[in-house]
């Protein structure tokens, strides 16, 4: 249990994207401790927090009121209160109200301090099994094609894994995007209603993703993060042809792994890019 909050502090809680108890023990000591909590809906925080017996007052902060009511909150700090912000789900400030409050609140010179938790672009990027270790997040993207498309174009030679969020009612349209300015060999990651009942994680090729999504309207519900691998620079023109040689001639006669750390030996190359390497090759002939 948290002792002690600390004086006049905004805490950051971050709260769970679906199953409720996907919440830190920290978090809770402080939704419990603190003397009010700015809720993005209070109705969905009140929820939230019936169900771990908290019943710490409640406002309301959110994207239409947030400048007035971080001049309140910081009232309340010069009071020597404390306030906790939640928004309805995952960490504040990421595609959600959150911003605007901390920096006037820092500003002020009160503290601010983050309760780290759940988060849909990590969680999704936890189990999406994409080797790339960089990924860049967006969030979401324009509401019509003509924006969105705009913006995917001028997306179009990042290298590192582009994590977006999307709504179910343009999940389509957004994929059609995504589809008609990518090339289709790219991979693309499907992470659906995360740590809710009907969490899927489908991963494809990029190519193939509408027909998976029209073929079963169910997949078209809920919550997404989509992950887009990142443009293929990196990959065959930086590995030498000999490296490539190499780990084509042995993968005829070995499982990858193998096949991978007998590369590296081999040629020095970098393991990373040869296990990609081979997963593509892998992947091509698996057609
Ligand atoms: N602050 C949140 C966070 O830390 O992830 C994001 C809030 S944003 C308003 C809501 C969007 O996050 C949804 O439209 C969806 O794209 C994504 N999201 C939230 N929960 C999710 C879940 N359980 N599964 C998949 N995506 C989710």
């Amino acid at each position: 249990m948290v002792n002690m909050l600390a004086k006049s502090a905004l805490y950051v809680v971050a709260t769970p994207i679906g199953n409720l108890r996907d919440i830190s023990l920290r978090a809770l000591d402080v939704l419990a401790m603190v003397d009010i909590v700015a809720a993005e809906h209070i109705q969905t925080s009140r929820h939230l927090l019936a169900a771990h017996s908290i019943n710490t007052k409640a406002i309301a902060l959110h994207q239409h009121n947030e400048v007035a009511v971080a001049e309140k909150i910081a009232a309340l700090l010069a009071l020597e209160k404390t306030v906790a912000l939640v928004t309805d789900a995952g960490t504040p400030g990421i595609s959600d109200p959150g911003a605007i409050l901390v920096e006037y609140v820092r500003k002020q010179g009160y503290p601010v301090i983050p309760i780290p938790g759940a988060n849909a672009a990590v969680c999704a990027l936890s189990v999406a099994g994409i080797t790339n270790p960089h990924f860049m997040f967006y969030g979401f993207l324009p509401n019509k094609t003509v924006g969105r498309k705009r913006e995917l174009t001028a997306l179009k030679a990042q290298t590192c894994t582009l994590v977006f969020y999307e709504a179910p009612h343009r999940i389509i349209d957004c994929v059609n995007d995504m589809v008609e300015v990518f090339d289709a060999k790219r991979q693309l990651v499907i992470a659906r209603e995360l740590t809710k009942l009907f969490e899927t994680v489908h991963s494809c090729y990029l190519g193939d993703a509408l027909a998976w999504l029209q073929g079963d309207s169910n997949q078209q519900k809920g919550e997404f993060v989509l992950l887009l691998s990142g443009a293929e620079i990196d990959n065959k023109e930086s590995i030498s042809d000999e490296a490539m040689h190499t780990l084509e001639t042995l993968l005829e006669e070995l499982p990858l792994k193998q096949a991978v750390k007998l590369a590296v030996e081999i040629t020095g190359e970098n393991k990373n890019k040869l296990y990609r390497q081979a997963l593509e090759l892998k992947n091509d002939s698996d057609l």
